[in-house]
């Protein structure tokens, strides 16, 4: 077996440099537990960007995925599956939605709904051909397509990434007057994440989604969550729309959707809407395939029946409460919901980076976020003990460093 050394070494001679890894290989894992190719052992408070919010390798879906392995695994599109059907309206009945379109990643979901909703806006709206504008938010992330980093406001995600597609409007996050003016006729949706996951758990004001449903169904705008991070009982709620008693019109879906095992995504929405796509106007060779539909009932149905969004909740609390007690001169911030996370760090405090490879030196593997936010975001299954554990390293990092 190779050691940590030598598997970074050959990632770093053979592959591109497009992430900066903390450096920690992963030979193992199981439940909110990793472990290296030498047998330390690391509590995973990243759960792959909240892709395994059922833990890692949870029993009852890599059950469900052997069982499925015996008998098929791929089908294309181009013919029906025996489990297509049965997820579609599991995920259905899970958000509330009438009908949805899967996919594999996050980012393909996105450009699902952007197709979506720029074809609603042409064929229902009668937005004039070529005209459609969607309105995004400042320090948003929605994946790494060109069309989805032509609206990022990232330089490190687009700089000499153009020319970029047309017909997107920036609004600053968390402002629903901004919103408001920026609609125009030509205006068929306002895509937003309900917290800004990648700028650092940025958690908008209170009402702040009832407000822009308001503002986008008095207009007739599609209102479209990426609920990519946020969803799967992340913040507390199956889903971060449902805090809100508020349902968008678009709801776009991935990462946990997997278990942590597939690249399984969805965009869900309402018949009317998705009525728009038709025969050969879309589509994924792997979206929908019977392994990733019995993975992914796998996992919603962990996430459902081990009432994780009430875990989530509750943990959550007590992991926030926590690190706020922690007497720290380098927190100057400390925000979350349900087990999502951050802390931010002060300025004198000097870069995340610092920090979270000490954490990782003591056997906790978060990551940061720009440089003066660190995330913290356990697979949902962890324990209040566990939190205990994790709580006593971080007295350490940010009391002594
Ligand atoms: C991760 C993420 C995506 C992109 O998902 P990929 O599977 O990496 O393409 C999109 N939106 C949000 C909010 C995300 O967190």
């Amino acid at each position: 077996m190779l050691n940590s050394q030598d598997c970074m070494m050959l990632e770093d001679r053979y592959g591109a440099k497009n992430y900066k890894p903390i450096p920690v290989v992963i030979s193992k894992a199981k439940g909110i537990w990793v472990w290296d190719p030498e047998g330390r052992k690391y509590m995973d408070c990243l759960s792959a960007y909240s892709a395994v919010n059922q833990g890692h390798r949870h029993p009852r879906i890599i059950k469900a995925m052997k069982k499925q392995l015996k008998s098929l695994t791929l089908t294309s599109r181009a013919f029906h599956n025996d489990r297509l059907g049965p997820f579609l309206k599991k995920l259905c009945d899970l958000s509330g939605f009438e009908v949805a379109l899967p996919m594999n990643t996050g980012a393909e979901a996105v450009e699902t709904g952007i197709k979506i909703a720029r074809r609603w806006g042409y064929q229902v709206k009668k937005v004039p051909a070529n005209k459609a504008q969607i309105i995004t938010c400042t320090e948003n992330f929605h994946g790494r397509t060109t069309t989805i980093v032509g609206f990022s406001t990232d330089d490190i995600a687009r700089t000499d990434y153009g020319p970029f597609t047309p017909g997107f409007v920036t609004i600053p996050f968390n402002d629903p007057k901004a919103l408001e003016k920026a609609i125009t006729p030509d205006t068929v949706a306002f895509l937003v994440e309900p917290i800004q996951g990648e700028a650092g758990v940025i958690i908008p004001a209170e009402g702040y989604l009832k407000q822009v449903r308001d503002i986008c169904t008095k207009h007739n705008v599609l209102l479209m969550t990426d609920e990519i991070q946020t969803g799967f009982c992340r913040t507390g709620k199956m889903f971060c729309f449902m805090h809100d008693d508020i349902k968008p019109d678009i709801l776009l879906v991935g990462k946990a959707l997997g278990g942590g095992v597939m690249p399984v995504s969805a965009a869900i929405t309402r018949k009317d809407i998705m009525d728009v796509i038709t025969p050969g106007s879309h589509g994924s060779t792997f979206g929908g395939n019977p392994l990733a539909c019995v993975v992914a009932e796998a996992a919603i149905d962990v996430l459902v029946d081990e009432q994780l969004d009430a875990r989530s909740t509750e943990l959550g609390r007590y992991f926030l409460e926590g690190i706020k007690a922690i007497d720290s001169p380098f927190f100057k911030e400390v925000r979350g919901k349900g087990l999502m996370i951050a802390i931010q760090l002060t300025d004198e405090a000097g870069e995340a980076r610092k920090y979270t490879e000490a954490l990782k030196e003591k056997g906790i593997l978060a990551k940061e976020t720009h440089v003066h936010t660190i995330r913290f975001a356990p697979p949902l299954v962890i324990t209040k003990p566990d939190i205990d554990w994790a709580l006593a390293i971080l007295r350490e990092v940010f009391t002594l460093s």
